[in-house]
């Protein structure tokens, strides 16, 4: 999961960082408008923490240009506290949630975690792909009951899989969507991520599928391979198609 966050103090954008890195996330920061508009026309976050009073480029001019372009990026808002006008304009332009500054670093978390989560389709913080689920708030993995033991990273992959299950997703969108600016993680190294992870959550009908040359797919096959009645799917099961996006 990749945030950016728009915020010109850099205190607080300093404190943001530091405690949703420590959280797992990749997180990249801007300290105007317009920057962030330029990030955002050019990245792939899956939220943006946006402070309304930006130089250079409003908050509120981010988020208009990020909805024109009909981009469905979870916006969370920082508002100063009294100021009603602002989180009420700011909902308005299209933003899904706010918080007012001062704030509890403990309850932005759980907000990220809700907009994260619902950008990825699910409603509670369990996702859950056939025998595969995600706790997203104690980052545990199980598959059929059992926990699986995933690296920070295999996990941030993983996720980035969740996100897309069934849809093609590319080499260079993984990097993008786990990286930060300035870290070298090349495709083959991703190559060597996939791997790792196949090994851990491969062991049920969930399938991590190569499309050669384009990029990874993760799967459910159909019915149980394991099952005995062998009119049900052809040997070694049905995967679904791949559907490119
Ligand atoms: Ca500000």
């Amino acid at each position: 999961m990749r945030i950016l966050i728009a915020e010109d103090d850099q205190v607080l954008a300093d404190g943001l960082t530091r405690s949703l890195r420590a959280s797992h996330y990749a997180v990249d920061q801007v300290a105007d408008g317009l920057s962030a508009d330029h990030a955002l026309h050019a990245g792939s976050f899956d939220l943006l923490i946006l402070d309304l009073g930006l130089p250079r480029l409003s908050g509120f001019e981010v988020l208009k240009r990020v909805r024109s372009r009909g981009d469905a990026l979870p916006v969370l808002i920082l508002t100063a506290a009294d100021n009603l006008e602002d989180k009420v304009r700011g909902l308005d332009l299209g933003a899904d949630d706010y918080m007012a500054k001062p704030f509890e670093l403990a309850e932005l978390e759980a907000r990220v975690r809700a907009l994260t989560r619902r950008g990825m389709g699910a409603t509670s913080s369990v996702i859950r792909h056939g025998p595969l689920s995600v706790d997203l708030s104690g980052r545990v993995v199980m598959i059929d009951q059992r926990v699986v033991d995933l690296s920070a990273r295999e996990l941030a992959l993983l996720e980035v899989l969740l996100q897309r299950a069934g849809r093609l997703v590319s080499k260079d969108q993984l990097v993008d969507h786990l990286c930060v600016w300035g870290e070298e993680v090349s495709t083959n190294a991703i190559e060597v991520y996939i791997h790792r992870l196949r090994k851990k959550i491969e062991v049920g009908p969930v399938r991590i599928a190569t499309v050669r040359g384009l990029g990874y797919c993760l799967q459910r096959i159909a019915g149980n391979p394991a099952a005995a009645d062998p009119t049900s799917e052809p040997a070694g099961g049905t995967a679904s198609p791949v559907q490119a996006v």
